[in-house]
């Protein structure tokens, strides 16, 4: 088969036979598989994966990566499915495969959402393998570099993807050259003429300038040999279309400018040679000494090394050095692909290696627990890939960005507070999931909902955004107000009816006016109020008696609201005065607090007396029941079991003691304060009775 030739011949340059021969076979069975199909060009369709596949070999990439390039359309394009590929070949083969066709069908709606780099983090945080991305950005390139048979505005389309897609992940992922790539195939296909018209003046600026380079390599080379340095590679830095083009545009730079400054690469054995080709050079010209950079000491994030130094050369031309080593150079061009490299290389000891190895290692020990293991996978990559964030579907294909940890109900109030009030179920790749089930990169998410479903309290518990937590808040709050509106109207009907009346009877301009009077709105509020015992039902209902024409008069006319009859009523004693049946009282409203009791006799309500408007007239219900709470103060003697006494006395009395502190007024004497729980004031007086018949007690007093 003559077409596998060309790839057997470099892959025998890496791989064992076996290998070699696994990938033999992975090309007939997509032949096979293809077998018809054609490209646009009129090529047998299997031109196309051999050729992904070549440049992944080209790249020394895993005998498993390239049977996957091969097979990369199978799925996508020909009848075969995922478990077929995972008989023939094996899992981490098909799911290589399947990573692709799934990155294939994932569809961005507009450009903005192509730019977006959410978009790109979320095409990384799918591939749950980092060789699906290699692979993809391969087939690509391979399909950027054979646009030429497609009608114009497709390619223009396919380049525009390629600018805000896969540049973008090239850059992140160090693959300088498949990035450089990229973008002089895109600036030819965007901007043909400009393109043309550069490329004419650049090869133009290069003639001119062929003598000067010659002269610089002539004198780096000689330089290196008169130190002694092993044998190198030097050469000069090809400039790229489409660099000099953005140079001109947004550093505003002309094309003299940029070709006039040269850089040089050396490339050399060891780190060693690196730093002594770094002081040779300083012989031979005068660096520019802010210009040097030390980027082996201090890798850039994404693993790129060598040492740049500026030189003023010949005529003053500042001329950028950049010293590596050759490993250092391969990963300056493929970047994460050299790393994968560096697993199967042996015996080299520089601290890089070996970390870029044991980074390497641990991207392939993660890769053995296949199954959701992007997130941890993405975790481990410290190569600031990925963010702290899913990125999960719609079912429409939208993409909704959520921090890590999110869940159903962030996803559904992301969408819509509406969607997150009234979910019920949630499923997650078409399957039923818990609502609090932690979403992961590359899910479709959907929500039921159902008119009657609300959020629960419970929700807090795992949602992570700010926007689930708040639109759960609101939601029980104003669901703890529709509660209170319907207890508070049940309320007020049950006090009418205890005084006859009926609230439907009750005429609307009555309603009307009562609400103005007592400061509502509308009927709602008052009800909330009633609900919430700010106010009192029974009170209301009274007011319903009065005649609101008269309102003038109305205080002074109020039926005295009746306390101890309904069980319902939220109100208060005053902790000051402490009333207790028998006691005269009068009610007192405070704004947010309902009613407070008090004695008529309080002194806080003398005090209030100009506040009037704020008194509810009130009495004792004649069948009132329960215990109510007394202060009472004793002075007694200080005597041995002067406090057990007084305990037992109030016991017999059948009361019980809420609280009791002991104060020593002097050697002879003491204060005790006593909260005790009474029926009434006839029970409370047979108690004190008795207390004062004891002959350790001086003084006895009710109050504090
Ligand atoms: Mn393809």
């Amino acid at each position: 088969m003559p077409l596998f030739t060309e790839l057997r011949h470099e892959l025998e340059g890496y791989l064992d036979n076996d290998q070699v021969e696994q990938i033999y076979k992975a090309y007939l069975f997509a032949a096979n598989a293809h077998q018809g199909q054609q490209r646009r060009s009129g090529d047998p369709y299997i031109v196309h994966p051999l050729a992904v596949a070549q440049l992944l070999g080209e790249m020394r990439m895993d005998a498993q990566t390239i049977v996957a390039a091969i097979l990369h359309d199978v799925i996508e394009d020909t009848p075969t499915d995922k478990a077929t590929i995972a008989k023939e070949f094996s899992n981490e083969v098909a799911e290589l495969v399947d990573g692709v066709s799934k990155l294939t069908q994932a569809q961005f709606k507009t450009r903005a959402e192509a730019q977006a780099e959410n978009f790109r983090k979320m095409l990384l945080a799918m591939a749950k393998d980092i060789r699906v991305i290699i692979i993809k950005l391969a087939d690509r390139l391979h399909n950027m570099r054979t646009l030429g048979a497609m009608p114009p505005e497709k390619k223009q389309r396919i380049a525009l993807e390629t600018l805000d897609i896969y540049v973008p992940i090239a850059s992140r992922l160090g693959m300088y050259a498949f990035r450089v790539e990229f973008e002089e195939l895109i600036f030819a296909v965007l901007y043909p003429f400009r393109y043309r018209v550069l490329q004419e003046g650049v090869r133009k600026a290069k003639q001119a300038r062929k003598h000067m380079m010659g002269q610089i390599e002539t004198a780096l080379k000689e330089c290196l040999e008169k130190h002694l340095i092993p044998p190198s590679v030097v050469w000069a830095r090809k400039k790229h279309l489409y660099s000099i083009y953005k140079d001109m545009r947004e550093k505003h730079l002309s094309l003299t400018e940029i070709m006039d400054s040269y850089t040089f690469c050396i490339v050399v054995d060891s780190v060693d040679t690196c730093y002594r080709v770094l002081g040779a050079v300083h012989n031979l010209y005068i660096p520019i000494p802010e210009r040097f950079r030390d980027f082996i000491a201090l890798p850039k994030g994404n693993g790129y090394q060598a040492l740049h130094t500026t030189l003023f050369g010949p005529e003053g031309m500042p001329i950028e050095i950049q010293i590596r080593t050759v490993d250092m150079d391969r990963m300056a061009d493929n970047g994460v692909v050299t790393h994968w490299r560096f697993n199967y290389a042996e015996g080299t000891h520089n601290p890089a290696h070996l970390q870029a190895r044991e980074w390497l290692k641990r991207l392939l020990d993660i890769q053995q627990v296949t199954v959701n293991s992007s997130l941890d996978f993405i975790e481990d990559v410290k190569i600031d890939l990925f963010p702290e964030e899913v990125y999960v579907f719609t079912p429409l294909g939208e993409i909704k960005a959520l921090p890590k940890g999110a869940t159903p109900v962030d996803f559904a109030y992301a969408i819509h507070s509406d969607l997150g009030d009234h979910c019920k179920a949630a499923r997650i790749d078409r399957r039923p999931a818990a609502l609090s089930t932690m979403l992961a990169s590359g899910q479709v998410v959907e929500i039921d909902t159902e008119p009657s479903a609300h959020p629960n309290p419970g929700w807090l518990e795992f949602v992570v955004t700010g926007k689930a937590r708040s639109g759960i808040r609101h939601f029980l709050k104003e669901q703890r107000r529709d509660e209170a509106i319907t207890l508070g109207k049940q309320l007020l009907i049950n006090a009418l009816s205890t005084i006859g009346l009926s609230f439907n009877e009750i005429p609307t301009a009555q309603l009307k006016i009562l609400l103005k009077q007592l400061d509502y709105k509308n009927s709602k509020e008052l009800f909330t109020a009633i609900g919430l015992g700010d106010q009192l039902a029974p009170f209301v209902a009274q007011r319903f008696l009065q005649h609101p024409q008269a309102n003038e008069t109305l205080e002074s006319k109020l039926e005295p609201l009746v306390i101890g009859s309904n069980e319902n009523l939220l109100l208060t004693y005053a902790d000051c005065c402490r009333p207790i049946p028998g006691d005269a009282i009068v009610g007192v409203t405070k704004a947010g607090q309902g009613l407070t009791i008090h004695a008529t006799q309080c002194p806080r309500v003398v005090k209030l007396r100009k506040h009037s408007e704020r008194f509810v007239p009130a009495k004792w219900d004649k069948n009132i029941q329960g215990n109510f709470k007394v202060d009472v103060r004793i002075e007694v003697y200080n005597k041995y079991g002067a406090l057990a006494q007084i305990a037992n006395t109030i016991a017999q009395a059948k009361a019980n003691i809420d609280n009791m502190n002991v104060f020593e007024r002097d050697k002879q004497c003491s204060v005790i304060r006593l909260t005790i729980s009474v029926s009434n004031r006839v029970h409370l007086a047979h108690i004190l009775r008795r207390l004062r018949n004891l002959k350790i007690v001086t003084r006895l007093a009710r109050g504090k």
